[in-house]
């Protein structure tokens, strides 16, 4: 049986995610767009992960992929080396040996309808009337994070019990702050690093505001000033749901195409942390 779908380069398969995920998206402090690669080759697998590391270079390797499409940039500040003493370098080593391709979509992921910060909106059960936490200045229906209300409002510690079951197993969890008893029906999520944003979270009037990576002072700082509650998931299980959703993206926009192409999930979890312990807990 021959097939009617045509072979895929590199170059068709950045102008199909740019279509999905429009590197104009991306914050201007952002590095988005092919990293290591060669437009002209060809390309009949690619693996959609979190981060660009080693492990991710050896899963590309060991599924046959040509082309690795990761959420976060390899580089966000410039290098003067690529030389394998160093991870960043190792992996480009790797996925050049084994004629592969690497691609990030990062601010334009997350800004984009559908993207990093509508899944976690899902997932934490906001209502499909939502807007930008921060709008972007040239399309205001899309931008960083979101708020909403929720479909089912309910307290704080209902809440973040839920936001606990929805999100990826971590061994961070979700810790939280704020009165276990208040009602939350309004809420903002920004999946990722997000205490750069706590400014924002007041004024959108929220109950909760949904994130990771949150620091002690900026925390302490917006609780003692009365900001909304924070419910703080890990860094990698607030966004690595993107993951398996941007790989069926990409799968459907290739078949609309007509692109012969194998688009997988990665199966590693690239979280940092591998265990947790509740301190002076009774044994
Ligand atoms: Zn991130």
């Amino acid at each position: 049986m021959t097939s009617t779908y045509a072979r895929a380069r590199v170059g068709d398969v950045v102008a199909l995610i740019d279509d999905l995920y429009p590197p104009q998206l991306a914050e201007p402090w952002d590095s988005v767009g092919l990293i290591v690669g060669d437009p002209d080759d060809r390309v009949e697998r690619v693996l959609v992960a979190l981060d660009p590391v080693c492990a991710i270079g050896e899963e590309a390797r060991s599924i046959g992929a040509n082309f690795v499409l990761t959420h976060h940039p390899l580089y966000l500040r410039p290098t003067h080396s690529v030389a394998t003493t160093q991870a960043k370098g190792r992996l480009v080593h790797q996925l050049i040996r084994s004629g592969c391709a690497l691609m990030n979509a990062h601010t334009n992921a997350d800004a984009q309808t559908g993207g990093v910060a509508d899944i976690l909106s899902d997932m934490v059960g906001m209502s499909e009337n939502r807007v930008p936490l921060v709008a972007n200045d040239d399309d205001v229906s899309v931008g960083i994070g979101r708020v909403g209300e929720l479909r089912e409002p309910c307290s704080l510690a209902e809440f973040a019990a839920r936001v606990a079951r929805v999100l990826p197993s971590t061994p961070a969890g979700v810790t939280w702050s704020g009165d276990p008893d208040a009602a939350v029906r309004r809420v903002a999520v920004s999946p990722g690093a997000g205490d750069s944003l706590l400014g924002d979270v007041c004024e959108a009037g929220v109950d909760a505001y949904v994130t990771a990576d949150m620091r002690h002072h900026p925390a302490s700082e917006h609780l003692e000033d009365g900001g909304p509650a924070l419910v703080i998931g890990s860094h990698y299980a607030t966004e690595s749901p993107w993951v398996a959703m941007a790989a069926k993206r990409i799968s459907e926009a290739a078949r609309e195409r007509g692109l012969n192409l194998d688009v997988c999930a990665s199966t590693r979890v690239t979280e940092p942390w591998h265990g947790h312990l509740s301190t002076k807990e009774e044994q």
